[in-house]
C-alpha cells in the first residue's frame, strides 16, 4: 500500500444532461470531501465534467458547480463528438494533473460506493481497476439482453474485453498516457485498455436505473457502437467472408457436376426456378460480403484522413 494519498480525477462525460447533473453534482463532491476527509485522497483531487457539445442547459450548470466548488472543474467540447471521444478528452485533459482518473456516466447508473473501493485497489497496487456490473436488472429486457449478446459476440470474435464491463473504471496516470498513444479515430476504449497490460482487478457493484433524463444511447448508437467495437478489433469477419465464399464455390462445383451428369444423360432442365433462386440468393451473399469489406474500408477512409477527435472550445481550471 502506497503512503502517499493520491489525487484523484473523476471525468464525467455529459451530453445534455440537465435533468440529471443536479443529482449527480451533489452525490459526487460529497463522495470527495468524505474520502479527502478520511484521508483517502488528496485534498486536490476534482471532478471534470466534458460538455459533448450538449444543445441544453449542461454547460452553464458545470460552470455554476465550478464557481461554487474548488472540486469541479470542466471542458466544453465544441461539438457532439461522441462518448468515447469526450471521454479520451477528459482523460487527456487531467493525464497530467492527477495519480489516477475515474471514469464514470453522469447519470450515476453506476454505483458511486465502487469508487472507494477502487480506490483502494489503486492504493495497494493496481494500474486498473474495472467497474464490473452483478447484474443487469434494472435495465429494460432489450438492453440487457442486446447488451448480453453483444459481449458474447465480442469474446466469439476474439476482441479482448471484459465481461459486463463499460466505461466505468479507474486508471493510474500513466496507464492512461499508455492509453493516449492509442491514436486511431474508430476507437473502442473497453477493448483497448486489457490490452494494455499492467495490474489489473475489478470490483463488483449493482447497476441502477437512469436517475433522470433519458439515454443517449438510442438503438441506432447502439448498433453502431457494436459495430464499430467489433470491426476496429477483429478482421474475422473478413476472413469469414473469404470461407462463405470458398463454401459457395464448393456448392456451384456439386451444381455442375450435377448439371453435366443430368447433360450427358439426355435429361432436359426446367431451370427457371432455381435460376431465379440462385440469382436472388448469390446477389444477396455478395452484396452482405460486400457491405462487410465497405465496413473496413470505410474504418481505412477515416483512418488516413486523421482527423482530430475533438476540439475544446472552453476550459475551467
Ligand atoms: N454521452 C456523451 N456523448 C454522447 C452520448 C452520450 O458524452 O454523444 C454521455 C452521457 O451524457 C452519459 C454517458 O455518455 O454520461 C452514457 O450515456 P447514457 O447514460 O445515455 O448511455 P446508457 O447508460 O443508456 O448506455
Ligand atoms: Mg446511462
Amino acid at each position: 500500500m502506497s503512503n502517499i494519498t493520491p489525487e484523484i480525477a473523476i471525468v464525467i462525460p455529459c451530453y445534455n444532461e440537465q435533468e440529471v447533473l443536479p443529482l449527480t453534482n451533489p452525490v459526487l463532491t460529497g463522495l470527495i470531501q468524505r474520502m479527502v476527509k478520511d484521508g483517502e485522497i488528496a485534498a486536490s483531487s476534482y471532478i471534470l465534467y466534458v460538455d459533448d457539445g450538449s444543445r441544453d442547459n449542461t454547460w452553464n450548470l458545470i460552470e455554476e458547480y465550478a464557481s461554487e466548488s474548488a472540486l469541479v472543474k470542466g471542458i466544453k467540447l465544441a461539438a457532439n463528438s461522441g462518448h468515447q471521444n469526450a471521454l479520451i478528452a477528459g482523460l487527456e485533459t487531467v493525464a497530467d494533473h492527477c495519480d489516477a482518473a475515474i471514469s464514470i456516466d453522469a447519470d450515476l447508473q453506476d454505483d458511486i460506493d465502487a469508487i472507494p473501493r477502487m480506490i483502494a485497489e489503486f492504493r495497494r497496487g493496481y494500474d486498473i481497476v474495472y467497474g464490473v456490473r452483478n447484474s443487469r436488472e434494472s435495465d429494460t429486457w432489450f438492453k440487457r439482453e442486446s447488451a448480453q449478446s453483444f459481449y458474447k459476440l465480442m469474446r466469439d470474435l476474439g476482441v479482448n474485453s471484459v465481461y459486463n464491463h463499460a466505461d466505468f473504471r479507474l486508471m493510474s496516470s500513466d496507464t492512461i498516457k499508455d492509453f493516449l498513444k492509442f491514436e486511431e479515430r474508430n476507437i473502442f476504449i473497453r477493448g483497448i485498455i486489457p490490452g494494455l497490460g499492467r495490474k489489473q482487478t475489478s470490483v463488483f457493484y449493482d447497476r441502477k436505473p437512469r436517475q433522470a433524463g433519458e439515454s443517449k444511447y438510442p438503438l441506432k448508437k447502439m448498433i453502431n457502437f457494436a459495430v464499430d467495437g467489433i470491426t476496429s478489433f477483429s478482421v474475422r469477419p473478413v476472413r469469414m467472408v473469404f470461407f462463405l465464399g470458398l463454401g459457395f464455390l464448393l456448392v456451384a462445383l456439386g451444381i455442375f457436376i450435377y448439371v453435366m451428369i443430368r447433360y450427358f444423360g439426355g435429361e432436359t432442365i426446367e431451370g427457371w426456378t432455381s435460376l431465379m433462386l440462385s440469382i436472388w440468393f448469390c446477389t444477396g451473399m455478395i452484396l452482405i460480403s460486400l457491405g462487410i469489406i465497405g465496413e473496413y474500408i470505410g474504418k481505412i477512409y477515416t483512418e488516413v484522413k486523421h482527423r482530430p477527435r475533438y476540439s475544446i472550445e472552453k476550459y475551467i481550471k
